[in-house]
């Protein structure tokens, strides 16, 4: 009975304490896994990479995947191949995901701001995509085709004209990457892939790696983007100062609010499905309701006996990064989730729209109960490459504009340039600049 076997699922009690938002924010369930831990093994990879190249790679590809290899350069023939054997279930739900997260995607291209300040001054910004990207797709516990998708349309959709794309060498694949990845790849019309993994594909993308015995060069990249485990996010981290980066998308954490009229099915089976992700997934449910708590653990109980990967899914569940918080109303339950800041987060209250409109922090909202976090994870048209451990505060998940910079530019007549130079002068003598205000005033003398 579920009774006999629950699930270890920790409870915060949060009900009538009075706590301000950086106390808030610091009693925060998360991971012991940090950035701490894996830096000065990612550091390590990093200076490998930079210093031996194709050599360091081969050597880590031996050392994390257990495999051989010389150059980790997919040949096209292994692409075409690998189209050629897919699923056509699988091709057909590819397909779908790329068109809608396409649709999106266009719609997402800026306008460009162009102002007309004052007669003759013009003032724009002009959108120039980056020239080259290197996108990462995960594949150590599970492998992430999805992650090709969304990785790769908003790059296309932004008009990046040199995508390359990395993902981990499989053993049981020859030392590829995993088929369905290659597929995808194929699929979206990518034909520069490499079969690197972790931290050493984040540095062999930042630092590019020159040609050599093993064979052509790998070109550096000028942004690096796309989701991975905590070795990834922290490479993506130290290596920011070289390239632009998206997010740090971690490992995954999906918060649900609710109240008495969710769903528990709904509720259990969604923190399940992101558990399966990684043992140290966190998946937190935030609630004014001990009733409503209690089913959803009754509930999981009953899922994780039944669910594929219940091991990694317990550990998830049980971990310090997870759990009930329980909360006084709904209201505490949203300065909750701001403080949380989730990756995904679903919102089951009775009015889910009105609460998304008052939420300001979370990579990604799913609104009600037909908005669960694995349709966004494949085909909802949304991108599920999203900024992880709280860093929603500040940043967004992947979209057209990670691919996009803004030019201004800056356009003056005579006329409009005369009328407002006194300022500038009198603004430059207040900074004791004094030849920036002559720039202006020699153009009239
Ligand atoms: P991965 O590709 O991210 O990592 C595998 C690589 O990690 C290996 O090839 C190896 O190079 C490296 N590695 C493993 N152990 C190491 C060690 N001790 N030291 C240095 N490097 C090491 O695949 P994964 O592990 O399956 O993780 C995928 C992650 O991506 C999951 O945590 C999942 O939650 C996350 N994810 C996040 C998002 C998002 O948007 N935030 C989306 C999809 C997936």
């Amino acid at each position: 009975t579920p009774a006999a076997n629950p699930v270890d699922f920790p409870t915060l009690d949060l009900r009538g304490r009075q706590l301000g938002p950086a106390e808030l924010k610091a009693a925060m369930p998360r991971a012991e896994t940090t950035f701490g831990v894996a830096t000065g093994a990612v550091e390590a990879i990093i200076k490998d990479v930079r210093t031996r190249g194709f050599e360091a790679l081969g050597e880590l590809a031996a050392r994390f995947d257990g495999v051989e290899q010389e150059h980790p350069r997919v040949p096209a023939a292994a692409l075409d191949q690998a189209l050629q054997s897919l699923d056509p279930a699988v091709r057909a739900g590819l397909e779908e995901s790329i068109s809608r997260a396409r649709t999106f995607a266009a719609a997402q291209k800026p306008a460009g701001a162009a102002v007309e300040i004052a007669p003759g001054a013009v003032v724009r910004h002009k959108w120039v995509p980056v020239a080259r990207v290197g996108l990462y797709v995960p594949g150590g516990l599970a492998v992430y085709p999805s992650s090709v998708v969304m990785n790769v349309v908003p790059a296309q959709a932004a008009g990046v004209p040199s995508l390359a794309l990395a993902s981990p060498p499989q053993k049981e694949f020859g030392g590829l990457p995993h088929p369905t990845i290659l597929a995808a790849a194929r699929l979206l019309g990518i034909d520069e892939v490499y079969a690197i993994g972790g931290a050493q594909a984040v540095a062999a993308f930042a630092y590019g790696i020159p040609a050599g015995e093993a064979g052509p060069a790998l070109e550096p990249v000028d942004v690096v983007t796309g989701p991975g485990n905590v070795y990834v996010a922290t490479a993506k981290r130290l290596v920011k100062s070289v390239v632009g980066i998206d997010a740090e998308a971690g490992t995954t954490e999906i918060a649900v609010l609710a109240d008495d009229s969710a769903v528990p099915a709904f509720v259990a089976a969604d923190l399940v499905s992101q558990a399966e992700h990684d043992p140290h997934a966190a998946s937190v449910l935030i609630t004014p309701s001990v009733r409503l708590a209690d089913a959803v653990r009754g509930e999981l109980a009953v899922q994780v006996a039944a669910t594929k990967h219940a091991d990694r899914v317990r550990q998830a569940l049980a971990g310090p990064q997870s759990g009930v918080i329980l909360v006084d109303d709904l209201d505490q339950g949203r300065q909750v989730c701001d403080a949380y800041a989730a990756e995904h987060l679903e919102i089951h209250t009775e009015d889910a729209a009105g609460m998304a409109e008052r939420i300001r922090n979370a990579g990604a909202i799913f609104v009600g109960d037909y908005s669960p976090v694995s349709l966004g994870d494949y085909c909802a048209g949304s991108n599920h490459v999203l900024p992880t451990s709280g860093t929603a505060t500040f940043a967004s998940g992947l979209n057209v504009t990670t691919f996009l910079r803004a030019i201004q530019v800056v356009d003056y007549s005579r006329e409009a340039l005369r009328e407002v130079g006194g300022h500038v002068v009198a603004l430059s003598r207040a900074e004791d600049l004094p030849a920036h205000g002559n720039a202006v005033s020699v153009r009239f003398s």
